[in-house]
C-alpha cells in the first residue's frame, strides 16, 4: 500500500490534560510518523473555517469555542493507510461508543470534549494538512 498523509489535531481538552506526548506515542506506536507538528491557539474565525462543513449543524457555536478554548497540537502523519489507522486509534466520536484502548475511550470525556480530530478521507486530508502547514512545513521522513 502507499504512503499516504493524514491531517491529525490534539483538542484543547487532551492538551489540558498534559498528554501529548502519550497521544504521539500511539501514533508512533502504530507505525504512524510525525512529518509536521506545531502548538495553535486558534482564533474564532480559523475555527470556524476549519470546521466549515459543520457550520449549519445544531453544535457548530460549541465546537468553535470549544477549540478556541486553549492551544491545540496541529500535525501531518504519515505511513501506510494513514488516514483510516489514524480514526481507528481515535475511536468512535462519542467516547462513550469508542473501543477500549482507543484515544477517545481513554482521553475523551463527551461528544463534544472528544480529545482528537482526524481526517475522514484523504481529499479532507489534503484541505486540512493545507489549511495549516505550508509545503515547507512538511518534513518528509527518510527511512
Ligand atoms: P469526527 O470526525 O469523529 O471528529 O466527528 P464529526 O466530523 O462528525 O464532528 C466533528 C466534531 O464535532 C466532533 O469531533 C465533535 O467534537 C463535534 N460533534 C460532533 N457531533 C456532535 C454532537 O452531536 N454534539 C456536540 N456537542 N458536538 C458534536
Ligand atoms: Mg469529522
Amino acid at each position: 500500500m502507499a504512503l499516504e498523509r493524514t491531517f491529525s489535531i490534539i483538542k484543547p481538552d487532551a492538551v489540558a490534560k498534559n498528554v501529548i506526548g502519550a497521544i504521539y506515542n500511539r501514533f508512533e506506536s502504530a507505525g504512524l510518523r510525525l512529518v509536521a507538528s506545531k502548538m495553535v491557539h486558534m482564533s474564532k474565525e480559523q475555527a470556524e473555517g476549519f470546521y466549515a462543513e459543520h457550520k449549519e449543524r445544531p453544535f457548530f457555536g460549541a465546537l468553535v469555542d470549544f477549540m478556541t478554548s486553549g492551544p491545540v497540537m496541529v500535525q501531518v502523519l504519515e505511513g501506510e493507510d494513514a488516514v483510516r489507522k489514524n480514526r481507528e486509534i481515535m475511536g468512535a466520536t462519542n467516547p462513550a461508543e469508542a473501543l477500549a484502548g482507543t484515544l477517545r475511550a481513554d482521553y475523551a470525556v463527551s461528544i463534544d470534549e472528544n480529545a482528537v480530530h482526524g481526517s475522514d478521507a484523504q481529499e479532507s486530508a489534503a484541505r486540512e494538512i493545507a489549511y495549516f502547514f505550508s509545503d515547507e512545513e512538511i518534513c518528509p521522513r527518510t527511512r
